[in-house]
C-alpha cells in the first residue's frame, strides 16, 4: 500500500510504499477511493495547536508520533473482512467513520466514541486516509453512501459532522432568530447547507475573503458580513436586528470570538468547533446576566454521521464545492490551504495515485 506520511512535523509527507496490513478479528480493510484534506490536519501537520500566550499543545502527546499517516475523511471500498467482522461484503463502497473510541468505556457504550478518553482517532492517533488503505477495527463503523457523491460522501466524516453537530447546540430557534457562520471555508459552507436543510432561514455567514462570503451566498446566506471592519461585533448584532441566537465559529481565534460573542442576544450561544488558536480574556459577571453560552463541539458520532448521510441521500444537502485532485498533490493542498487559498474542500483521489 501507498501512504503518505509525516516523517517530520512542518516538512513535506513522504510517499511511503508498506506492506497492506490483513484485517483480524473484526476489522476491515478498506482501500481508500477519496480522501478529505481538513484544516486540522495542518496543525497535526505542524505538530501542534496553538493555545495562545506562548502555550502550545503538541499532537506527538497523544500519539501522533511520526512516521504517521493523516486523514480523517476516507472513502473507499472494502477490501478485506476479519474472521469476526460481520455484516459488511467485499467490494461494498462505504464512509469510514474516523472518530472510534476504546468502545468499552461509558461514553463509547453509550455511543459518543468522539468523547472516549482513550480515543482512537484514524489520522489522529492511529493510521489514516491519506493512504491507499485504511484498516477499521470494526464494520459498525462504516456507513453506506449510496447515491451521494464520493468526493462529497468523504467530506461527512468530517466537515459535515463537525458542522451538524454544532448546530445541534444552538438555543431552540424562534423566527425572530438569527444565527451567524463565521468561516466560510469548508466547514462553514457545509454548515450554511445544514441550516437549510434544517429550514434555518436568518443566516448570516462572516468571513475575511470576499470570495468565500459569494460561496457563502450561493450556499444559502441570506446576509454576508466582512469582518475585517473594526465595528464587525456591532455590524453583526445589527444585521441580526438584536436577535443573534447563536453563532458557530469555524475559526476559533479571538479576532472571531470577539466578533461573535458579544453580538450575541440574551440567551444565545457562541459555538466552538475552530482550532486556529489562542486565547480570550472574560468578564464573568455578564456570562450569567446576559445568560449566553459559550461551548465545544468537537466532530461528531457515529449516529450523527449517519443523519447526515441520510440527509444527503434525501438530496437535503447542497453538495459543497468538491475539488478532487490527484492523492500526490497533498503538500500543494496543504500549503494551499494553510495559506487559506482554498474554497470548499479539497478531496484526494487514490484511484489517480
Ligand atoms: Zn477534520
Ligand atoms: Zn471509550
Amino acid at each position: 500500500m501507498i501512504s503518505y506520511q509525516i516523517m517530520e512535523h512542518g516538512r513535506p509527507l513522504q510517499k511511503v510504499m508498506h506492506e497492506t496490513p490483513k484485517p483480524t478479528g473484526t476489522e476491515v480493510l478498506v482501500k481508500v477511493t477519496r480522501s478529505g484534506v481538513c484544516h486540522s490536519d495542518v496543525h497535526i501537520w505542524d505538530g501542534y495547536f496553538d493555545w495562545g500566550g506562548g502555550k502550545r499543545f503538541y499532537v506527538k502527546e497523544r500519539g501522533c508520533i511520526p512516521p504517521f499517516t493523516m486523514g480523517h475523511e476516507p472513502f473507499g471500498v472494502v477490501a478485506a473482512v476479519g474472521p469476526r467482522a460481520k455484516g459488511v461484503k467485499v467490494g461494498q463502497k462505504r464512509i469510514v467513520y474516523p472518530w472510534i473510541g476504546c468502545g468499552k468505556c461509558p461514553v463509547c457504550k453509550a455511543g459518543q466514541d468522539n468523547y472516549c478518553m482513550k480515543a482512537q482517532f484514524l489520522g489522529v492517533m492511529k493510521p489514516g486516509g491519506y493512504s491507499s488503505h485504511v484498516l477499521v477495527p470494526h464494520p459498525k463503523y462504516l456507513v453506506d453512501a449510496a447515491g451521494i457523491d464520493e468526493g462529497f460522501a468523504a467530506t461527512l466524516g468530517c466537515s459535515a459532522i463537525t458542522a451538524y453537530s454544532g448546530i445541534n447546540k444552538f438555543p431552540k430557534l424562534g423566527p425572530k432568530d438569527w444565527v451567524a457562520v463565521i468561516g466560510c471555508g469548508g466547514l462553514g459552507l457545509v454548515a450554511l447547507s445544514i441550516l437549510k436543510a434544517k429550514g434555518v432561514k436568518n443566516v448570516i455567514a462572516c468571513d475575511v475573503d470576499e470570495g468565500k462570503l459569494e460561496a457563502a451566498k450561493k450556499q444559502g446566506a441570506k446576509l454576508t458580513l466582512d469582518t475585517r471592519a473594526p465595528d464587525a461585533a456591532q455590524k453583526l448584532g445589527a444585521l441580526a436586528k438584536g436577535n443573534l441566537a447563536g453563532a458557530i465559529d469555524f475559526v476559533g481565534m479571538p479576532a472571531t470570538f470577539n466578533v461573535a460573542y458579544p453580538a450575541l442576544r440574551k440567551g444565545g450561544r457562541y459555538v466552538l468547533c475552530g482550532l486556529f488558536g489562542g486565547e480570550v480574556t472574560l468578564s464573568l459577571p455578564p456570562i450569567a446576566q446576559r445568560a449566553v453560552g459559550v461551548i465545544g463541539s468537537y466532530v461528531g458520532n457515529l449516529q450523527e454521521l449517519k443523519a447526515v448521510v441520510a440527509l444527503a441521500k434525501k438530496k437535503k444537502l447542497k453538495p459543497t464545492p468538491i475539488e478532487t485532485r490527484p492523492a500526490d498533490t497533498v503538500n500543494r493542498t496543504l500549503d494551499e490551504l494553510k495559506a487559506g487559498k482554498i474554497l470548499g474542500r479539497v478531496v484526494l483521489d487514490f484511484e489517480a495515485a
